[in-house]
């Protein structure tokens, strides 16, 4: 398959899309799952157009991989989760529903149920909220 421009984090890329934005660099863009599977749910993206982890440049991947542990720091220090799941699908048969290659940090509980699709659209308030929180503790993370 090849990368198909209209994706919606395509879309968000060239800003005809809103995101709840919670960084923003050269390589990559931080912002909220607009569905999350928890509180503090966020998606690391290359800018690059890469469909996948089988098609993007080992120097994108390599930063948006850095980035990720950034996140999954912030995550962990604004929720106080039990745990923190990153998840990264590749193509339909694994799941994978935005074709354009995606990180996700997902905080978890304990005794939480762990469904990984079929969630509901997020109030736009708590992830301005969750956005705003989240970058608070990543300006103070290398
Ligand atoms: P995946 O199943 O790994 O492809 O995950 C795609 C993720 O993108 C899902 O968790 C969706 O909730 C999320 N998503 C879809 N559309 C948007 C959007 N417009 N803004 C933020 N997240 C989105």
């Amino acid at each position: 398959m090849s990368y198909d421009d209209d994706n919606i984090f395509a879309k968000i890329l060239r800003g005809e899309a809103p995101a709840h934005v919670v960084d923003e660099d050269d390589v990559s863009l931080t912002f909220m799952d607009l569905m999350p599977q928890s509180e503090g749910h966020t998606l690391i993206i290359p800018k690059e157009s890469a469909e996948d982890i089988l098609h993007v440049s080992t120097e994108a991947l390599g930063h948006v991989i850095r980035q990720t542990q950034r996140v999954a720091k912030a995550v962990d220090q604004a929720f106080h989760p039990d745990g923190v799941m990153i998840a990264q699908l590749n193509r339909a048969p694994a799941g994978q529903t935005v074709f354009h290659l995606h990180f996700h940090v997902i905080p978890r509980w304990s005794g939480e149920a762990m469904p990984f699709m079929a969630r509901e659209m997020a109030d736009p308030k708590n992830l301005k909220e969750n956005a705003e929180k989240i970058r608070r503790y990543l300006i103070n993370i290398v």
